[in-house]
């Protein structure tokens, strides 16, 4: 019975769209209602809430003035320079009008892009929802990249202004973050007319005189600013922001305003059910979409009090975000699981050391979710674990257990079902044909048009946006996720790997992922890495890159080759020798996104002697460089 409410749900979405969508749009205010739910007569380019004008920050902030001025809104805490400040509505309506007052005395006007270059300090919020109060158009890049990304994204996005910090600090060590902003203005053909910069103190830096303005200073003068919010259409723009990078270059999804608002005002009622009044703790950093949605504006709009959480998930110990789910009565939490994997390795009575009756339940998100991860977690906590797939381009998921219509139960290694507004569908690669039986592999790929709050389009290049999610599938415009997935009897979908992970050795097409959990399934492996490589007799051959949990065990060739050996056998055995990796390398890292995601290409790239393209977002180079020696090194 319980599973015939969401698929009743989920059908209306899609069958009665604007009727769905009207009512969602209810959760937010606007300041001239909308004329049309949904105008999709130029497909794939959608455009919702057409003639509605309404503002992010004001949804965000101003709207609750009214009933929660003195509530939590803004929780800042810092593991990194020990320290907790937490703003309440009223104070954090009071600080968004001094940087949006600051913004504005340095030029920048609506539709004008603001870089945002920030470790993750409260700074960085006021200016997110500063931008969002003026109409600016905010372009948050993570504090963590170096000065090519930067520039990169600089060029790209053309920002008049960029708002940066001296430095971050990571593990107790101070990242300076001013040199390499300064390198990429210097490398980029687009100069910013200004750098706005919040002086932590933590690092001295060198001022660019003309350019580079001290916030406190201009804060200082603006302490009293009102600056009343700019009504902007639903379809404008609020944000940029660029996607993890992991297969390829990075893409700039642009997302309007109207529809992104709706959207997320529905998810935190719909599929986190968080409530007003409550916290909210994602611990994604504000540089990934998560962080967009899930640190700022989602909890923001619901009337929720967020945690911004500068640290390590391990320091001062592996208790930290218990410690801290306890102390603000958490009840939603929001993380990914190569966290939880960091958490596996540690103690695991943290979990049982602090009161976390509050929690409700924990969403992971970014990455495929494995069972051995998923069953620590939900054993240690107790809690409902949910999994989360979406994408940067659609800014909230796609697949889920919407707990708030109805608290279905999980399947191991599934993300759920398709979440109402989705028409998600697998369809035949080849022949674009979809899918319709359970169990059948195909590429995850949704119906036009997108739900509120997904891409608009690719930063102005509405060809490219065509061109790489619509063009992909044979004879049908329709949005491919380049996900493979599958779909069982109740509707549970299973994400099988991104569809260029897909081998082919000798005519049998092989899912790296398969072939990864077999390996990871022999008891010295911690972590692996399979990828295809081109073979002049079997078309492509497995490669395996393992990290082990005992090294000492390789230290001699011999050991190594028996190791080598017995991975083979377990693959051999569970999935046949046509699976069987042509070598297994040991390493000691994997090369990984600054997101925690394994970068397949640049390993197959580097196996097969090409260059691997664009690494702007890898986390450690010397990962990479490592496989390339040993590539290059005889047998
Ligand atoms: P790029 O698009 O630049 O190559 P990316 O796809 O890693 O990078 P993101 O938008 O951060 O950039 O990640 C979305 C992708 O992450 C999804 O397409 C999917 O491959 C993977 N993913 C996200 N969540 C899940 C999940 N819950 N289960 C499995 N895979 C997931
Ligand atoms: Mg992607």
């Amino acid at each position: 019975m319980a599973s015939i409410r969401y698929a009743d749900f989920h059908r209306r979405s899609l069958e009665d769209r604007d009727g769905f969508w009207r009512e969602q749009a209810a959760l937010i205010d606007w300041h001239q209602p909308f004329s049309q739910v949904c105008d999709y007569a130029n497909p794939p380019f959608a455009r919702w809430f057409v003639g509605g004008q309404t503002n992010l920050c004001h949804n965000a902030v101003d709207r609750h003035l009214a009933d929660r001025p003195d509530q939590n809104a803004l929780i800042w805490v810092s593991t990194e320079v020990d320290k907790e400040t937490v703003y309440t509505y009223r104070q954090l309506h009071a600080e968004v009008q001094r940087m949006a007052a600051s913004l504005l005395a340095l030029g920048v006007r609506k539709g004008d892009r603001v870089l945002v270059y920030m470790p993750m300090i409260p700074e960085a919020a006021f200016a997110m929802l500063a931008c969002a109060r003026i109409g600016a158009i905010h372009s948050v890049v993570f504090g963590g990249f170096a000065s090519v990304s930067l520039a990169s994204r600089i060029d790209d996005a053309e920002p008049t202004v960029v708002v940066s910090a001296d430095a971050g600090s990571r593990g107790g060590k101070v990242v300076p973050y001013k040199p390499l902003l300064d390198e990429a203005i210097r490398l980029a053909r687009h100069k910013p007319s200004n750098v706005l910069m919040v002086d932590r103190g933590l690092s001295a830096y060198d001022r660019v005189e003309g350019r580079d303005a001290d916030y406190a200073a201009l804060r200082e003068q603006y302490l009293d600013a009102v600056v009343p919010c700019t009504w902007v259409d639903a379809t404008h723009p609020s944000y940029t922001l660029y996607t993890s990078g992991t297969t390829g270059k990075p893409k700039g999804v642009q997302r309007d305003t109207g529809g992104y608002a709706v959207a997320l005002a529905a998810s935190m009622k719909l599929i986190y059910d968080g409530r007003p009044g409550e916290t909210y703790f994602s611990t994604s950093d504000i540089g990934w979409v998560v962080g967009h949605s899930y640190i700022i504006y989602g909890p923001l709009l619901a009337g929720m009090a967020t945690i911004m959480y500068e640290g390590l998930p391990v320091r001062p110990d592996a208790g930290i975000w218990w410690k801290l789910v306890e102390q603000y009565k958490v009840t939603v939490m929001f993380s990914a699981p190569t966290a939880v994997r960091v958490l596996k390795k540690q103690d695991p009575a943290y979990l049982s050391k602090y009161d976390l009756s509050s929690l409700r339940a924990l969403f992971l998100a970014g990455e495929p979710l494995d069972e051995p991860t998923a069953k620590w977690i939900a054993e240690s906590l107790g809690k409902p674990i949910i999994d989360n797939y979406w994408q940067t381009e659609t800014g909230w998921p796609i697949l889920t257990i919407c707990n708030g219509v109805e608290k279905a139960p999980s399947k191991f290694g599934s993300p759920g079902k398709a979440v109402y507004g989705y028409d998600v569908k697998l369809l035949d690669e080849q022949t674009g044909e979809e899918l319709k039986g359970p169990n059948q592999k195909g590429v995850v790929a949704i119906e036009g048009p997108l739900p509120p709050g997904c891409m608009q389009t690719v930063w102005r290049d509405d060809k490219r946006f065509v061109n790489t999610y619509w063009s992909s599938i044979p004879s049908k415009l329709v949005y491919s996720t380049f996900d493979w997935g599958i779909r069982d009897e109740d509707g549970y979908f299973f994400i099988l790997g991104r569809t260029d992970d897909v081998i082919n050795v000798a005519g049998h097409r092989l899912g790296t992922r398969e072939i990864e959990e077999s390996i990871a399934s022999h008891p010295n492996v911690a972590e692996v890495a399979v990828v295809g490589v081109a073979d002049q007799l079997k078309g492509q051959v497995a490669m395996a890159f393992a990290v082990l949990k005992d090294p000492s065990k390789v230290t001699t060739p011999e050991a190594t080759l028996k190791l080598e050996g017995e991975i083979m056998k377990v693959v051999d055995e569970q999935l046949g020798a046509v699976a069987r990796p042509a070598r297994v390398r040991f390493v000691n890292l994997l090369p990984k996104t600054r997101s925690g995601k394994l970068l397949r290409r640049a390993i197959q790239a580097v196996c097969e002697g090409r260059d691997p393209g664009d690494l702007t977002t890898i986390e450690d180079p010397s990962a990479l460089q490592t496989i390339k020696e040993l590539v290059a090194a005889p047998r």
